[in-house]
């Protein structure tokens, strides 16, 4: 550059050397243009040059420097270096962004960022799901004006976001339950956290409804055994209906008992580790003779009760538990059963060796509507029966229990006015 410029001065004081020395007409018209020559090289040279630097500075990737030489060959290479650094701060700041969208989108609950008018400048897809959005589609949109819950609305607009606000059920025909807390952030902005608590209500509401059942069941004979107390105090017996009385309090004593080693059962399997692999239960030779003991004083001879072994082969695990499982299922058979009925028990080990247990009688049978809901806690077909019986209503849920802590599953099968089949499929891992 500079020796452009000395080159320049050079050329117009030889062009004016020129120009004095002709002292002619045309001679300054000589002089004149050799300098605007002289001007126009550097000049294109120039332009040139820049416009490369141009080209060189829109392109998306960084290409080859344009050559250049002496001052504008450092021009361009200082340029490049900045260029480049700006450019490779912004390609950390976009891989920094894109992380925390894909960690907000890994995260099990929704996330809403709203501004301070309420606008959605971003969501997760598990906010898409819980409050029927679609970012695409809702971006900047006041999300109350989106999603109508009348309970969201008013929390919203309170402003008060120090408790979580929790809606049960979403909307008619979900189940879904969400705990949902606003936390304000920068600029009067507001992050919105939905968590899916569904699982936990259901939880709240089926402990709910279990201590109701219990406190009901327990109700009911104590109830009982009071209105025998009050008249064998208040009225005068004869000994016999007093030993009738006594007899019928006895009764409902035995029921209350009974319901209590159920609930006891229960929470012990709840609350035991699961059954390990080394015990294991000789079904034919030590199981079946006290399940046909057990059986046969239950039922007094009024069934056929019959036990037929189609393996030898050893069940792993728990002896106590799979005895109350199987004691269960025959109870319950010789209890639904009329008098005269046939029960068979089996045990054998199928094709696919797994060993299979199971119960069958010619009973009143059950709907196929009432089979989903057996294994429910307290869930019976027919109430006054299962008490009559003795029943707690609890004995499938035991066995439910049992099964599932040996992988096994329980099938039932049943036409209604035949019978039913009760079967415990063990897997094969656990025959021996
Ligand atoms: P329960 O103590 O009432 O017998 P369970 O949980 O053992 O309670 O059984 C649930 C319900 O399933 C019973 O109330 C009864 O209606 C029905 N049930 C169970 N086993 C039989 C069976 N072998 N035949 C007919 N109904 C049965």
């Amino acid at each position: 550059m500079f020796a452009a410029i000395v080159r320049l001065f050079v050329l117009l004081a030889c062009s004016f050397a020129l120009y004095s020395l002709t002292q002619s007409a045309w001679g300054h018209w000589v002089a004149l243009g050799i300098a605007l020559t002289v001007l126009a090289i550097p000049l294109g040279y120039f332009y040139i040059k820049l416009s490369t630097l141009k080209k060189y500075l829109q392109a998306d990737e960084l290409e080859r420097l344009p050559a250049a030489s002496g001052f504008l060959e450092d021009l361009f290479f200082r340029l490049q270096r900045y260029v480049k650094a700006i450019k490779q701060r912004i390609f950390e700041v976009e891989r920094q962004h894109q992380r925390f969208i894909e960690a907000f989108q890994a995260s099990p609950n929704g996330i809403v960022m709203l501004d301070s008018q309420d606008q959605i400048e971003w969501c997760n897809a598990i906010a898409e799901r819980f409050f029927g959005l679609n970012f695409k589609r809702d971006a900047m949109q006041r999300i109350n004006y989106l999603f109508r819950n009348p309970e969201f609305i008013q929390y919203l607009s309170a402003r008060e976001f120090e408790e979580p606000l929790v809606i049960e059920k979403m909307g008619p025909g979900s189940n879904l339950s969400l705990r949902i807390q606003a936390f304000p952030f920068a600029d009067n902005r507001r992050l919105l956290l939905a968590q899916d608590v569904t699982d936990l209500y259901k939880a709240e509401a089926m402990r709910r409804d279990f201590v109701a059942n219990v406190s009901h069941e327990m109700r009911t004979p104590l109830t009982v055994m009071m209105g025998f107390l009050e008249t064998v105090q208040t009225i005068d017996l004869t000994p016999a209906q007093k030993a009738e009385y006594l007899e019928l309090m006895m009764t409902q004593g035995r029921r209350m008992k009974s319901l209590v080693e159920d609930l006891l059962t229960l929470a012990n399997l709840e609350a035991n580790a699961l059954p390990v692999l080394k015990d294991s239960v000789n079904v034919v030779d030590s199981a079946f003779p006290l399940l046909k003991n057990d059986a046969e004083a239950l039922s007094q001879g009024a069934h056929q009760i019959r036990f037929e072994a189609e393996s030898t082969q050893l069940l792993m695990g728990n002896e106590h538990e799979l005895m109350s499982a199987f004691g269960n299922l025959i109870s319950n058979a010789i209890r639904y059963t009329p008098d005269g009925g046939e029960i068979t028990v089996q045990w054998g080990v199928n094709s696919n060796g797994q060993g299979v247990f199971s119960v069958r009688d010619t009973g009143p049978g059950i709907s196929a509507e009432h089979l989903p809901r057996l294994t429910e806690r307290f869930y019976r077909v027919d109430r006054s029966r299962s008490r009559d019986t003795g029943g707690t209503g609890l004995g499938l849920a035991i066995v439910k229990h049992i099964a599932s802590r040996h992988q096994a599953q329980l099938l039932i099968e049943s036409v209604p006015g035949s019978g039913s089949q009760f079967t415990l499929l063990f897997p094969s891992e656990r025959i021996a």
